[in-house]
């Protein structure tokens, strides 16, 4: 999506990913190899302008060598922020930033302790490589404390108290290196299982809105960011709670491609190439419907006046985003309409 945003920019994009049938190998070239294989990220520094990532599992290390060759944007040390819950919730906090309660887990002991001092429920997850809900377990009460260890037990665990929140909602946001931003409006996220399994925007709560753009702000401007940056927050008693943050084009952000005057994708890439940032104007009331473990009747879904079909080309797995769709209406009822006829569509698939 980031290259073929790029292509109307000139823009031209080289990927480098493990797999040789990655998505972005349809449609720009690719080196294929571990993200961290020295001979690789030189070849791919010495063709590029600038290098950007879309993943935030990258080792930190593997793209410091870079930075001395060729401009890395957005900063490492957002992509480094991002990938320990631990140091995202200080940076947070530190901030002025909302979070939940928590603890840094290393022992059943201190998972004891925190489940007395935090309470129950509670969730125990991965500090580092957890996304999509991957490494999470869910403690209900303190029955659960030896299941959640069998389950995920071991050093480097974080224990977030159980937020009882009445939405999930993401901003999105692009800043320049002369430190103009830009901010897409709020996108109301439904997650099933952990995942992303549609979002609807834009939301209307000019409160929430404002809020979060006044904390993707600050994110952006401690870090001297570049490119975009999205931040997940629970809505809990109407105020925001953030929950992760992405240094990357975000899932919640798709909508864009075809809701916005300008994409997200098209926005990172403006923003990491030195162009002016482009209007983030909402162009009506959209839906984002996730394709999650298998592909839906396609033939079926284009029947729907107006959907935009995205596929990523990746092989099935359960629980894998293999695309997604996009519904634009004039009014908010009728989108609602239109989801609620996609997804039982894509359920009876
Ligand atoms: P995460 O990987 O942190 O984005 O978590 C995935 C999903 O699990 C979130 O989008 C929520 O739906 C749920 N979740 C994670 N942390 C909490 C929490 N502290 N309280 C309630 N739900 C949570």
């Amino acid at each position: 999506m980031l290259a073929l945003s790029g292509y109307p920019l000139g823009v031209q994009c080289l990927f480098l990913d493990r797999s040789a049938d990655a998505p972005g190998a349809q449609v720009a070239p690719i080196l294929v190899g571990e993200l961290t294989d020295s001979a690789l990220l030189e070849e791919l520094a010495a063709r590029s302008d600038v290098v950007t990532f879309d993943w935030e599992n990258i080792p930190g290390s593997a793209l410091e060598p870079l930075e001395r060759t060729t401009r890395v944007r957005p900063p490492r040390a957002a992509l480094e922020a991002s990938q320990d819950r631990v140091v995202e919730k200080a940076l947070f906090s530190k901030l002025k930033i909302p979070v939940a309660a928590h603890a840094a887990i290393d022992s059943k002991e201190q998972l004891l302790q925190a489940t007395r001092k935090i309470g129950l429920p509670g969730v125990l997850k991965t500090r580092r490589l957890g996304y999509d809900g991957k490494g999470q377990f869910v403690l209900r009460d303190a029955a659960h404390i030896d299941a959640a260890w069998a389950a995920i037990g071991t050093t480097g665990l974080i224990y977030e108290e159980f937020l009882a929140f009445s939405r999930e909602v993401s901003i999105v946001g692009a800043r320049s290196a002369a430190g103009r931003t830009v901010f897409y409006p709020l996108s109301a996220n439904t997650h099933e299982g952990g995942i992303l399994r549609y979002g609807i925007a834009p939301l209307a709560n000019t409160k929430l809105e404002r809020s979060a753009r006044k904390y993707l702000e600050r994110v952006m401007h401690a870090l001297g960011y570049i490119g975009i940056l999205a931040i997940e927050f629970f809505v809990v008693k109407g105020r925001l709670i953030a929950n992760e943050m992405a240094p990357r084009v975000h899932n919640s952000g798709h909508w864009s491609i075809e809701g916005c005057v300008t994409s997200q994708f098209e926005n990172h890439l403006r923003a990491i190439c030195d162009m002016p940032l482009g209007s983030t104007r909402a162009l009506g009331h959209t839906a984002m419907i996730n394709f999650l473990g298998k592909m839906p009747d396609r033939d079926r879904l284009l029947a729907i006046d107006g959907l935009a079909f995205h596929d990523y080309g990746k092989q099935p797995r359960p629980g894998r985003k293999l695309g997604h769709c996009t519904i634009l209406r004039k009014h908010a009822k009728d989108r609602d309409k239109a989801l609620a006829e996609v997804l039982s569509l894509i359920d009876s698939t």
